[in-house]
């Protein structure tokens, strides 16, 4: 339990945005009281632990590209400064994004290239090399066994993404918190935040049973504010600024206090398989440049299948983390709600059935791979964790006079975007209209918000 009972600062949510932006504060003025409060055991583990945690600067969206590439660019500059992070585990992987891509959007791709050449660090690949790509079928004939539908598209080149790879989420989240505790930065864990609480100050009225306010007082500026943070164990503390970082889970919080967060939290599930196929996989050497090599050569990278299907390398296990994005099949929402239950029973096991790897991720892969098809590739075990996804595919600072913050909408890239989020969202409680991103670049805070978003829609969401 936190061992005062008022702070300045009240962070909900130890995932990577809660753990960025807590060290962020911490770093702008050291000695400010700060709570970083979260549900579950340690840091990093709602939809962080169940993630991929890939990284990449290829987006369609400026505002995207320059929040991921800032913040890989920190994560790279963490690596080279600490040899921990280098070895034995290196805290990122730049081992490369390989986008299949039919014909249009090989265009489309194409023309992304041509319009910002410094910002995305990419190059065109050519069918030549593609076909070296164990059991990849360019042109395949069709969709599954029975389909008697069109043919799939076609691959007719690809893109090699280089700033892109894999983030250490362990590594990321413990230098994160102990960097923030270091700067005496508070950390309870296992205390669910069920309900936040206005306080009406000068003799502001409060609606005696809810304890809510009356419509007219939202009008009354800076006599409304939060004021109490209370835990499902019943026990509370008092704060005088409020940061929801709490991921999928936000919702449950905020729409309580009328505060409105425009994301939708959606399910979605990875898939552990292994196999002579996975070995073939997992085995190649593809004539490419990535940042990180393995002994002077190129591995596997993460592949992007025209259908959207992912599959993300895990070479010290000899495995495949298979993904597919996934907005139809199941309804949005959270299956917890901390609001009501006063605990976080998050499960990633429970978020995905194994019989929906036949039936939602197979006929996604098959027809390009067509071993995985066969008893050449076993499903090992499959789990989920939650997107948040905001209306356009980016980022969401909503910053509220009454004193509570809410960062979130991560549309499933949250941890690659974590620092420059962090750095904006402390920035944000601070009253600065912009925030500094390790690039150096100056970046408005507001271009974030709700009511002056100023942002291009995302066009590759994975
Ligand atoms: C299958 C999958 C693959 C993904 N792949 C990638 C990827 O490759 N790259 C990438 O960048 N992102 C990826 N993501 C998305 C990534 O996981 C999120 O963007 C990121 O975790 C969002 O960070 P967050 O801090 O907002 O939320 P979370 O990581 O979910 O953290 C929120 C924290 O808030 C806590 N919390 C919630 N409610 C309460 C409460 N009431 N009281 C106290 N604590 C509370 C939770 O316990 C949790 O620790 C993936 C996600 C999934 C599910």
């Amino acid at each position: 339990m936190p061992s005062k009972d008022r702070y300045e600062i009240v962070v909900v949510g130890a995932g990577p945005l809660g753990l960025a932006t807590a060290y962020h504060l911490a770093r702008q003025r050291p000695g400010r009281s700060l709570l970083v409060v979260d549900a579950l055991a340690g840091p990093g583990e709602g939809s962080m632990g169940a993630s991929n945690s890939m990284v990449r600067d290829v987006f369609s969206s400026r505002d995207n590209r320059k929040l991921a590439g800032a913040s890989i660019g920190f994560y790279r500059h963490l690596m080279e400064s600490d040899e921990a992070l280098r070895e034995p585990v290196p805290l990122l992987d730049l081992y490369g994004y390989l986008w299949l891509l039919p014909e249009p959007e090989r265009a489309e791709y194409a023309r992304l290239l041509g319009e910002g050449p410094a910002s995305i660090d990419a190059r065109p690949v050519d069918l030549e090399t593609l076909a070296g790509l164990p059991g990849l079928a360019t042109a395949p004939p069709r969709w599954f066994e029975g389909d008697r539908g069109g043919r799939p598209p076609a691959i007719t080149g690809g893109l090699f993404g280089r700033c892109c790879g894999a983030v250490a989420p362990e590594l990321l989240a413990r230098y994160y918190h102990d960097e923030a505790q270091r700067l005496g930065v508070e950390f309870s864990f296992g205390s669910c935040v069920q309900k936040l609480s206005f306080e009406g100050r000068e003799e502001i009225l409060l609606h005696e049973e809810t304890q809510r306010p009356f419509a007219f007082q939202e009008h009354v500026r800076d006599r409304l504010r939060i004021s109490e943070v209370r835990f499902g164990d019943g026990g509370s503390v008092r704060a005088d600024q409020v940061v929801v970082a709490a991921g999928a889970w936000s919702g449950r919080i905020l729409d309580a206090l009328g505060f409105a967060t425009a994301c939708s939290p959606r399910p979605q599930g990875t898939y552990s398989v292994a196999g002579p196929a996975v070995d073939a996989l997992l085995d190649w050497r593809p004539d490419l440049e990535p940042i990180a090599r393995d002994h002077g050569r190129a591995r596997l990278p993460f592949v992007i299948l025209p259908t959207g299907a992912t599959l993300k390398p895990v070479f010290r296990q000899r495995r495949l983390w298979l993904g597919c994005l996934d907005t139809v099949s199941r309804p949005i929402g959270t299956l917890e709600d901390p609001s009501r239950e006063g605990r976080l029973e998050f499960q990633m096991g429970r978020l995905v059935e194994r019989s929906s790897y036949a039936t939602d991720l197979l006929p996604a892969i098959s027809p390009y791979l067509p071993r995985f098809e066969t008893a050449e590739v076993r499903l090992d075990r499959c789990w989920g964790g939650y997107y948040n996804f905001s209306p356009d595919g980016l980022p969401i600072i909503a910053n509220e006079p009454y004193g509570v913050v809410f960062v979130g909408g991560d549309s499933g890239s949250g941890i690659m975007k974590a620092d420059s989020l962090g750095r904006l969202t402390a920035a944000a409680c601070d009253g600065a209209s912009e925030g500094t991103l390790f690039s150096g670049e100056s970046y408005p805070v507001e271009r974030l918000s709700l009511v002056r978003r100023d942002v291009e829609p995302e066009r590759i969401i994975l």
